[in-house]
């Protein structure tokens, strides 16, 4: 990449999907763009780590979700990408100090399809309120309350219902064979991107707009701004003039949840025994994991841990997410499953500062948020990323379709000025 330019039309600030998508789409249009990024890769939270266990381990975003809606899965389709549709069914549940037993199982399989219909009628027809208020009855309630967690990253009793309502979901979750980061960066390979260079400093108040990084200022007719909601809370970007307050509280109102992920590399027996298999594994509280064996049919298996309890475990240093994963793995399968792994790695999103956390959840209240945060600011300012995404916020196709929406509104805006 050549030196940073000082003029162009459109800055981007981030290169994760929302950022290189709307950095593609504006290139296909002839429109000159300069993509800014903090990190020392494209991806953002999508990205494939291929040296930390024997296969690839997405430490970010892995499935494409609702893949019958999802542009990625019909792009990923049209360039031949092999895809994983396996479908969500727990075999083993180990709650409150016992493994259920199989009639159980089934039971606490049904209820979760049981309680998202729940939350979803609720928060179609209901004044706003947390997603624990509104939690159907059920011995599971309090170990199936973290399936709410793991898809929102926030806990069921500080997440919006209207938030979950105004998701579309639709059927297919699939996994992407290589790693959905290494996807997101093929499919995005001719974009050209400033890497390790932090936007420190976004000044609207010239006639243009100006982007301050440690190699240099840009200037520009508009930016593209896609850094999360736990970055704009930090304020590790200055502004100036300083952003509207709407938008400050916003941001305030879509919080980041946290998911963290330990990749278990198992050796090939146990694998071929598990492939395929979910347990749950819950103590008391808050704390639970979710481990899914055999993810891209590979040895390796994927543990969960989300909001509150994976702050906690990240609090309490590395390791310690591991530990309780193997906790639960042990309870399920005895204290030999141990001996069958052979590496095991894991994430910290919340330390990370570029993300802050993983995802945005609405507070009771602040759904709305959302389209406020994407509002432009002075038809200069365009906010693209996950958390402007009404209808599938905390995804990678949300960051799709939101940079595409941001590169429309660029567009739109500099015909008007062109006229
Ligand atoms: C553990 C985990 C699991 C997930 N699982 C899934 C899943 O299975 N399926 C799914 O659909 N979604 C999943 N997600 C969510 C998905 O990854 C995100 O919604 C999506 O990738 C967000 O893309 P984005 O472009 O909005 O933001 P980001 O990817 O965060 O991109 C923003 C970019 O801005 C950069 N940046 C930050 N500050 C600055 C600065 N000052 N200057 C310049 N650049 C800056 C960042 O480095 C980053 O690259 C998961 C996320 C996590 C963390």
């Amino acid at each position: 990449m050549t030196g940073l330019p000082t003029e162009t039309d459109v800055i981007v600030v981030g290169a994760g999907v929302a950022g290189l998508s709307a950095a593609s789409a504006l290139r296909a249009r002839g429109v000159e763009v300069v993509v800014l990024e903090a990190a020392d890769h494209t991806g953002g939270r999508c990205v494939t780590d291929v040296t930390a266990v024997s296969q690839p381990f997405d430490k970010g975003a892995s499935w494409l979700h609702s893949a019958q809606i999802n542009p990625l899965a019909r792009i990923g389709e049209r360039m031949d990408v092999k895809f994983h549709k396996s479908p969500w069914v727990w075999q083993w549940v180990h709650a409150g100090g016992r493994a259920l037993n199989h009639a159980e199982v089934e039971d606490y399989n049904t209820y979760q399809d049981t309680m998202w219909d729940v939350i979803n009628q609720a928060g179609a027809t209901q004044k706003d309120c947390a997603v624990a208020s509104v939690l159907p009855d059920s011995p599971w309630r309090e170990t199936a309350k973290h399936f709410v967690e793991q898809m929102q990253g926030g806990d069921a009793d500080a997440v919006s219902i209207h938030d979950v309502a105004q998701y579309s979901d639709a059927e297919g979750d699939w996994l992407v064979a290589g790693g959905l980061g290494a996807f997101v960066q093929s499919l995005f390979a001719d974009v050209p991107v400033h890497l390790a260079c932090p936007v420190s400093k976004i000044d609207t108040s010239g006639p243009g707009v100006k982007a301050v990084t440690p190699k240099g200022t840009v200037s520009a007719r508009g930016l593209v701004l896609t850094v999360s909601t736990g970055v704009l809370a930090a304020e590790t970007i200055s502004f100036t003039p300083a952003l509207p307050v709407s938008k400050l509280q916003a941001v305030e109102n879509l919080p980041m949840g946290l998911l963290n992920k330990i990749a278990l590399d198992f050796d090939p027996s146990w694998t071929k025994a598990h492939q395929g298999q979910i347990a749950d594994y819950h103590t008391s509280g808050d704390a639970y994991c979710t481990t899914i064996f055999g993810f891209y049919d590979t040895s390796v298996a994927v543990s969960f841990v989300a909001g509150r309890f994976a702050d906690q475990l990240e609090e309490e240093g590395s390791g310690a997410a591991t530990e309780f994963c193997l906790q639960g793995l042990s309870a399920v399968f005895g204290n030999d499953v141990r001996k069958h792994i052979r590496k095991t790695a894991e994430t910290a999103w919340r330390s990370n500062p570029l993300t802050l956390g993983s995802y945005s959840y609405a507070s009771p209240g602040g759904a709305k948020a959302r389209r406020v945060l994407a509002e432009p600011v002075d038809n200069k300012l365009f906010f693209a990323g996950e958390a402007t995404a009404s209808d599938a916020y905390a995804t990678v196709h949300g960051a799709f379709k939101s940079g595409q929406r941001a590169a429309r509104e660029v567009l739109v805006q500099r015909d008007e000025l062109e006229l």
